[in-house]
């Protein structure tokens, strides 16, 4: 084989398809966010970022940024080995602590980031539990399908946020037969929320585990920002709640949740948690500083929901389709992947508006779309200037709009 054409014609037809990732260079700034550098060719431009998952804009928080200098002054940078040998730091603990506290859970277990934690966990639980099947929403992350896939387990696919289906697909199994019920809280392309005390009522019934990811909700939902199942009161009928410290918590990391038991034994049999030096000490230490001030805090979340407001009214009125949803997440429907990427470039180039353009395999083919993350440090003008670049680009291609209601 010629590897280097195989490599380059793959690469072409990715191309072709519109799907090309290009990745923005940008630099946020210690406490300018959503504003940001943005490296071209020829030098620097100014960006407003749209489409960040710092949905808090945490990511900068003094306290979070100072928690972070602290503890690189005080255990330099690196964890110095896995967390089985010498790699445990006092500051990984307290992180630990911290997360079983927010969950009202015995015990948490942190990994190096959400993919990691749900690979692992979920590839562990489903591959050593004698005769387990893996019952997973049709539309789950691509980090736990890698992990039900990894376990070899028998794995069920039910109807996205479907209690019915699930509740008919765990009929067809023996009532003895250990069983693992995969979700999200919130799914992150399109926004919706999972009926989570319907499909608990499910589990309860066939007497199967429970594992949500709440990597989208985390920060976000919750009077303590433990996510949708806090806002719920159901994080004590849940066996594992998954997360991640990368997103609103705005750091680095991943973890679960769950019975003292249960975190000890993914922590004693998964090799994605075992064979990996640990998160470097500092990163712990900001992650734990976040979620403390979350935890107290309700500013952020509700200048959040204000602010997604602002922008979805807007839309609403500018007839502009994006996805309803009950989330923080507006997805702004294109629905072809030359158009979406055209109208990403224009907005970066033209307005140094940046929204990354979501393709295939994110999404399916035909809904492509603009995936729109406000957060509370965007401002009037910030949601101004998006609005009106949206609406111009939008005459110019000629794209549907909704009716607007009179
Ligand atoms: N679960 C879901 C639903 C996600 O969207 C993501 C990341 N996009 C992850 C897990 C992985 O989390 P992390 O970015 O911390 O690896």
């Amino acid at each position: 084989m010629d590897y280097e054409s195989y490599f380059g014609d793959e690469l072409q037809a990715v191309r072709d398809e519109g799907r090309y990732r290009i990745f923005a260079e940008i630099e946020r700034k210690a406490g300018s966010f959503p504003h940001a550098t943005r490296y071209v060719e020829d030098g620097t431009t100014e960006v407003t970022v749209w489409c960040s998952n710092d949905y808090l804009g945490m990511g900068q928080h003094p306290k979070v940024t100072q928690a972070m200098h602290d503890v690189i002054d005080q255990c330099g940078a690196g964890a110095g080995g896995t967390r089985n040998i010498s790699g445990t730091n006092h500051h990984h603990v307290l992180l630990e602590n911290e997360l079983a506290d927010l969950h009202g859970k015995e015990d948490a277990l942190l990994f190096t980031s959400g993919y990691v934690s749900n690979w692992a966990a979920l590839g562990t639980l489903a591959a050593r539990i004698p005769g387990c099947v893996v019952l997973s929403d049709a539309l789950n992350h691509a980090s736990m399908i890698e992990g039900i896939r990894h376990s070899r387990a028998e794995c069920m696919i039910w109807e996205h946020n479907s209690p019915e289906d699930l509740d008919r697909k765990l009929a067809t199994l023996d009532p003895d037969r250990p069983k693992l019920v995969a979700f999200e809280s919130v799914y992150s392309m399109d926004g919706d929320i999972a009926p989570i005390s319907e499909i608990l009522d499910v589990c309860e019934k066939h007497n199967a585990m429970s594992y949500i990811d709440e990597v989208h909700a985390v920060g976000l939902y919750g009077p303590r920002g433990g996510g949708v199942a806090e806002r719920e009161g159901l994080m004590d009928r849940i066996t594992v709640i998954e997360g991640t410290l990368g997103k609103a918590f705005g750091v680095m990391g991943g973890y679960i949740a769950a019975s003292r038991n249960l975190c000890d034994y993914v922590r004693t049999f998964a090799s994605g948690f075992i064979f990996t030096t640990a998160l470097p000490p500092a990163i712990a230490a900001g992650a734990c500083a976040s979620i403390r001030h979350l935890k107290d805090s309700n500013a952020e979340r509700e200048r959040h929901q204000e602010r997604v407001q602002k922008v979805r009214g807007a839309l609403d009125r500018m007839g502009i389709p994006h996805l309803d949803n009950p989330s923080h997440i507006i997805p702004v429907m294109v629905g072809d992947a030359h158009k979406c990427k055209f109208i990403s470039d224009w907005l970066m180039d033209n307005h140094g508006i940046y929204v990354q353009p979501i393709n295939y395999p994110t999404v399916p083919r035909g809904t492509e779309r603009l995936r729109i993350t406000p957060s509370p440090v965007h401002s009037d003008g910030d949601i101004d200037r998006l609005l009106n670049a949206l609406s111009d680009i939008w005459s110019r291609c000629e794209l549907a709009r909704r009716d607007v209601a009179a």
